[in-house]
């Protein structure tokens, strides 16, 4: 597919273009124009009349062309599911299950928008004051630039896009250099539903180039990024003046309890889905496993039997259930990483092995010393570190262990432990009995410490992406 930057509806195609390669193999998947400053600035003027004509639609419109969009992409699914498996590396029983969501996405974002409402303003409850009636609303910001990483290019977009036009903005999106081509395929089907084609702009091309020129745009009211730690500080210090949400990263930790021998099974294979979906690419993969000294044989036992079923190969087999890494340079870095950790001591119980440039075994390892980067930095491959712990006050103090805080989890009987583990861990999001990889569309979801600010989930992010307009009349005369 010959990829093209939208700006106001109209195709733009340039001759400097970027190519996207499908990750398993190599092969060019299609190309995407390399924009730059220019673009983004016309971007963002036609995101300027985009949201001037977002202003003639009602919430029903907008609850109606959502709904619209949701079921254009419904019926469109294999499409789209296929070039995700293309552009991202993912299983095509991975990439069907992101369109089954971004679905969802939609139908949540259009659900709200009919439900975004202010309250009255008691101003009489100040001393003094007789005769002011009056209320308080939500009201959009204006152009909302939205980047987004690889690994989800097609539900994160709706994350962002979804709330924002379900609360009348409009919208420049920046999607992955690796990934656009979904994207783009996605703005067209919000414009084929009925949005203003100004209200929904894709630019594509280089973070450092067109991204930055849109971040420093001081007509883009909000920047809502997903990406890396990294990234999303370099957003932050380089856009000024304008409101931030940040999704970054993560390396999750999870907690098996002493009593959990009678579910050993299906806790391993939990655990172990949760570290290799996505060949761990998932910003809530687990990455640290903290099992109890009582079972931790076991554990390893079992989670090593499940990984060896896993069939490793070509994403758009049905059958294959991990594909391949992003690019060369990641898989790179995953290798150097698990070299680190067994040079310091840590043993590779499963996998470790490279099966070519880009896919990796699933890779199971244990006794990981706590100052290696598989430990402390986030790996974004399939690899599961494997630790021993003693009580559930060690389990805590290794999960806390982390700069990072998006999601995290136990498996206990203990109602004791449990809460204690979700009080004391510092998490936007604790899972008990489920993997810290657990998220559906609708809840709030996102990090503290280094791993963001603010939470998405359509009802959350129209919180952020509205602001308070309050409105008083006097009455006295
Ligand atoms: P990345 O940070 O490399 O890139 C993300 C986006 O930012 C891309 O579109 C990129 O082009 C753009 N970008 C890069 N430099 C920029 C700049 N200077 N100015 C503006 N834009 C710039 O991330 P990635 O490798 O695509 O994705 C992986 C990361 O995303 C991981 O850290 C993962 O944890 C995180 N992630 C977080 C969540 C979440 O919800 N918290 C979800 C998915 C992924």
């Amino acid at each position: 597919m010959k990829g093209y930057m939208l700006i106001g509806g109209e195709r733009i195609f340039k001759d400097k273009e970027i190519e996207i390669l499908f990750p398993y193999d190599n092969s060019v998947v299609g190309t995407i124009p390399d924009g730059d400053e220019e673009d983004a600035r016309r971007a963002v003027d036609a995101a300027i009349k985009g949201f001037e004509r977002m202003k003639e639609l009602t919430a029903y419109d907008r609850y109606s062309i959502l709904s619209k969009a949701a079921r254009i992409l419904s019926n469109r699914s294999y499409e789209i599911a296929e070039l995700l498996t293309k552009e991202v590396g993912k299983t095509i029983k991975e990439s069907m299950g992101e369109v089954g969501r971004a679905v969802n996405t939609l139908t949540l974002s259009a659900e709200e928008a009919k439900r975004i409402a202010g309250e009255e303003v008691n101003f009489d409850a100040a001393p003094g004051i007789r005769g002011k009636v009056g209320f308080y609303r939500r009201v959009p910001l204006g152009v909302i630039g939205c980047i987004t990483p690889f690994n989800f290019p097609l539900n994160l977009t709706c994350h962002k896009v979804g709330p924002a036009l379900a609360a009348g903005n409009s919208v420049v999106i920046k999607p992955s250099e690796n990934t656009s081509l979904v994207t783009i395929k996605l703005a067209e089907i919000l414009i084929e539903a009925g949005f203003p084609p100004e209200a929904v702009n894709v630019i594509t091309g280089y973070g450092e180039k067109v991204g930055d020129a849109l971040v420093r745009d001081e007509r883009v009211r909000m920047i809502t990024f997903t990406g890396s730690v990294e990234t999303g500080k370099i957003i932050m210090s380089r856009g000024g003046l304008k409101k931030y949400a940040m999704e970054l990263g993560s390396n999750a930790g999870v907690y098996v309890d002493k009593d959990q021998s009678v579910r050993l099974d299906f806790v391993s294979e939990k655990i172990c889905r949760g570290g290799f979906a996505l060949a761990g690419q998932v910003c809530i993969s687990v990455q640290r496993v903290f099992v109890h000294d009582y079972l931790f044989d076991d554990f390893i036992n079992r989670a090593v039997e499940f990984t060896k079923t896993l069939k490793i190969g070509n994403p758009l087999e049905e059958t294959t259930d991990m594909g391949s890494v992003i690019d060369v340079q990641a898989a790179d870095r995953i290798m150097e990483w698990i070299e680190e950790a067994v040079s310091a001591g840590a043993k590779i119980v499963c996998g470790g092995k490279r099966l070519s440039d880009t896919v990796i075994e699933p890779t199971i390892v244990i006794n990981v010393p706590e100052d290696v980067r598989l430990f402390t930095g986030e790996v974004f491959g399939p690899v599961i570190v494997v630790n021993r712990v003693k009580s559930v006050d060690e389990a805590i103090e290794k999960v806390n262990l982390s700069r990072y805080g998006l999601q995290a989890g136990i498996f206990t009987n203990d109602l004791r432990a449990a809460f204690k583990f979700s009080k004391e861990v510092e998490a936007g999001g604790i899972m008990v009995n489920e993997i810290p990889t657990f998220r559906v569309d609708q809840m709030p979801y996102g990090g503290v410490k280094e791993s963001g600010i603010g939470r998405e989930g359509p009802l959350f992010a129209i919180e952020e992406m509205t602001e308070i307009k309050t409105i008083c009349f006097d009455i006295n005369f």
